[in-house]
């Protein structure tokens, strides 16, 4: 299948072609002719598996060119900043060649220059749903509207998107197209598909959650005082060019990374509490290979789009389980090879049966010579040390004794403590 035979025309051929993508991807091949027909799509796709392509690519192609009477004719809903960033500049780049205009809503930039720009024409809009209400409020209108896209429509509503949503969807004039992707087909994603969606041609690209077929998945077994050694240990020992690690807090975020530094690792940040252009700008220092580790909480973890990622490390696994299909979809991406490493401490260990029922495949465990778990660690001890970590209940009597001991052995008479303790 090419380009040319799915309808595509000449201005996109020629951008597409200096990005150098060589054929479509299954979900464009599938849902191009789609969108040009005009139907409204549901699509379950991952990222990494093209979708931004696969509904950008014909929408513009719908545009055809920038017409000053008109007012915004389609919308990309997308639940996070950076996501948003990255479809804009996809879409920049494919439509180099055409006479269109695009304009990115999102929070934290200046709100008078984003109507500014509105006030000049805009073919396309790209928002996250607080920030597009709130140019709704200020006037914005709808009323020219053909294509509505919620991408990552799970995300968003695992995000609390769904009021904005609900209060965006009645604005759209009665005839226009919906086209809804989502990594995962919850029920919540299928109620709003209900709602939003008429008549909806289905796509589904990638088994129901499961992770894309060119990742190699694995997890280490690790005491969790001991991971951030193990981290570095493997960061150097496999001489990894550029690593993007999770964590499940923002406090282990900032945590793990002053670790890391002490090793003489560059490494930067990137949480929720962080401003948003310290997230923008620490993300533009990984992309320019200034950085070596990434650390990222799951918030930040949609919308990085980093070419040819290679490793993703799971430093602690995320609290649900859909966000590890999130997570592993930076790297293997577009068809190149890639390897997620999750590090596993003893409660973890239970944890990553909720992740293989949902992926539908065995991660293999193992465990990395000289970081051996310690057989008589409890879950219980393990927990005092995250609550310590998580500042929510310090036991620092009993913190300090795991932390001391490196194996984490908790001797007999301590242990009755610790059970007296909890009672
Ligand atoms: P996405 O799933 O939209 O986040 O896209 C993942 C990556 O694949 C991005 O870096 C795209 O530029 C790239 N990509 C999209 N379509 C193709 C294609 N047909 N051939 C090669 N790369 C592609």
């Amino acid at each position: 299948m090419s380009f040319e035979k799915l309808g595509i025309f000449k201005p996109l051929l020629d951008a597409i072609n200096d990005l150098g993508y060589k054929e479509p991807t299954l979900v464009q091949t599938r849902a191009i002719p789609l969108v040009l027909g005009k139907k409204d799509v549901f699509a379950t796709a991952q990222t990494g598996t093209g979708k931004t392509a696969a509904f950008a690519l014909p929408i513009l192609q719908k545009m055809r060119k920038h017409v000053e009477s008109k007012g915004v004719r389609a919308i990309i809903l997308s639940p996070t900043r950076e996501l948003s960033i990255q479809i804009y500049e996809d879409i920049t780049a494919y439509s180099k060649y055409m006479d269109i205009k695009t304009t990115i809503l999102v929070g934290g930039k200046d709100l008078q220059k984003q109507r500014e720009a509105l006030k000049k024409g805009t073919e396309i809009v790209i928002a996250t749903p607080g920030r597009l209400l709130e140019h709704i409020e200020n006037g914005l209108s709808l009323k020219d509207v053909e294509v509505f896209v919620l991408d990552e429509a799970d995300r968003m509503l695992d995000m609390g998107f769904t009021k904005d949503i609900r209060k965006i969807h009645p604005l759209l004039p009665k005839r226009h197209q919906t086209l809804l992707f989502s990594a995962t087909f919850s029920d919540k994603v299928r109620k709003l598909s209900k709602l939003i969606l008429t008549k909806p041609a289905f796509i589904e690209t990638a088994k129901k959650n499961t992770t894309v077929d060119t990742i190699n998945q694995v997890a280490y077994l690790v005491d969790t005082v001991r991971k951030a050694e193990l981290l570095a240990y493997l960061i150097g020992s496999r001489n990894f060019p550029q690593v993007l690690v999770f964590t499940r807090t923002k406090v282990s975020a900032d945590a793990l990374s002053e670790e890391l530094k002490k090793d003489g690792l560059k490494c930067g940040v990137i949480h929720g509490d962080r401003t948003k252009a310290n997230r923008l700008k620490t993300l533009n220092q990984f992309k320019e290979g200034k950085i070596r580790v990434l650390v990222a909480t799951d918030i930040a973890s949609r919308g990085l789009d980093i070419e040819e990622l290679p490793y993703v490390i799971n430093y602690e696994l995320p609290s649900i389980p859909e966000d590890y299909v999130h997570r592993v979809g930076r790297t293997g991406r577009a068809g190149r090879e890639g390897e997620a490493i999750s590090l596993i401490d003893i409660y973890e260990k239970y944890d990553i049966k909720d992740i293989e029922k949902l992926i539908g495949q065995k991660i293999p465990q193992e465990t990395v010579e000289g970081f051996e778990p310690d057989p008589n660690i409890r879950r219980k001890d393990v927990d005092e040390v995250k609550l310590k970590a998580e500042h929510k209940k310090p036991d620092n009597k009993k913190v300090r004794q795991y932390n001391k001991n490196t194996t984490g052995m908790v001797s007999k008479k301590k242990r009755k403590t610790t059970k007296r303790d909890a009672k």
